[in-house]
């Protein structure tokens, strides 16, 4: 008499974010900024209409044709989901048959490889060279031989913040049978996007999410986006009601002003481009200590000697960022948080 956990799980232990009273989070690549006032009235006064006694629209109709308005897409190439993760473990869950290979990255989101695993699928990763840069052939080769069923990467690149340019991820889409996923949750920081094109090929999903540029992790909004063939089995296979009618409310009310979202990322693009700047001036001061790319996300990817100690010695002064190995990653913040973070970095990289 004693239930056991099968070994999939049995090792498995809760996500943990870091809780506490920080004053300056930089660590979960959220906007620093919230909505403004007006915006932030409207989505109240939406949600209080909302029938809560009644179940959600459950293809979320008026979000999706919103979300592809904004992006000049076809509606009907749209499904939401409750955050971009649900729709990664619906795609990996029922796109994959039991054992099918999926094709990672290294590094890349941690989630695809979790999934992967939850469901029994096998995974094939392959490692990015010293500049975090893989060359489409190499994935397209490695898919080939390794019989994979599916791609699945972050662009830009989460956690390193790089881009594959447009042109190579179309070649990856053309050069494989496979079902490729692009995860674009930063993309609205940069160009090379390729959600014009979900619905030219039979094997492409570009996946969004409202959790970054959009300002709004909290109300869990997801979204794929993918011919009209793969959108039709998606719809088939998550569950009915899986956007929940205040999530509805409130992205339906922000995607009212397109405008405002624009340049609500423009502004933390702007904040990026300051802490990029200011991180090389210290970088010019110790060239030995840290290195770091230019990034096309809302983070800083940096590495340092006694990433550890820098992070604690952060983390003690109020400021998370995300601690990853040899780097650290950074989240663009607000002007103010930014200076702080810059000051304290400066301090603690001198020793
Ligand atoms: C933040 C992030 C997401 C977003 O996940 P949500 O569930 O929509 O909050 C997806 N993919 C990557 C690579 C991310 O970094």
């Amino acid at each position: 008499m004693a239930y056991k956990l099968n070994e999939k799980i049995s090792e498995l232990e809760p996500y943990q974010p870091i809780e506490g009273d920080y004053p300056i989070r930089l660590d979960a690549n959220e906007s620093f900024l919230e909505l403004p006032e007006e915006i932030h009235k409207q989505v109240m006064k939406n949600i209080m209409d909302v029938d809560f006694n009644r179940y959600p629209d459950p293809t979320a109709k008026k979000v999706c044709r919103a979300f592809a308005d904004f992006h000049s897409l076809d509606a009907e190439t749209v499904v939401a989901s409750n955050g971009s993760d649900e729709m990664l473990s619906i795609l990996i869950s029922a796109f994959l048959m039991k054992g099918e290979k999926l094709l990672t990255i290294a590094p890349d989101f941690s989630m695809y490889n979790f999934y992967a695993h939850i469901y029994e699928n096998q995974v094939v990763t392959l490692q990015k060279d010293e500049n975090y840069e893989i060359s489409a052939n190499e994935i397209i080769e490695s898919a080939k031989t390794e019989q994979v069923k599916m791609i699945m990467f972050s662009n830009p690149c989460n956690p390193t913040g790089r881009v594959m340019s447009r042109e190579e991820v179309i070649k990856i889409v053309e050069g494989t049978d496979a079902l490729v996923v692009v995860d674009e949750a930063y993309m609205d920081f940069c160009s090379g996007s390729v959600i014009d094109l979900a619905d030219k090929y039979d094997n492409l999903i570009v996946m969004r999410t409202f959790s970054k540029a959009f300002r709004m992790a909290g109300i869990r909004l997801g979204f794929a986006v993918s011919g009209k063939r793969i959108t039709n089995a998606i719809k088939a296979v998550k569950s009915p009601y899986n956007v929940n009618s205040m999530t509805q409310a409130a992205a339906f009310t922000l995607l009212e002003n397109p405008d405002e979202i624009r340049s609500a990322t423009e502004k933390v693009i702007k904040s990026r481009d300051y802490l990029y700047e200011k991180m090389r001036g210290i970088q010019a001061k110790y060239p030995k200590k840290i290195s770091f790319q230019e990034s096309f996300a809302n983070f800083l990817f940096i590495k340092t000697d006694n990433s550890r100690d820098v992070f604690e010695k952060l983390k003690s002064r109020g400021i998370i960022v995300r601690y990853m190995g040899e780097n650290l990653r950074i989240t663009a913040g607000s002007p103010q948080e930014n200076d702080k973070l810059l000051s304290a970095f400066e301090e603690i990289i001198k020793g």
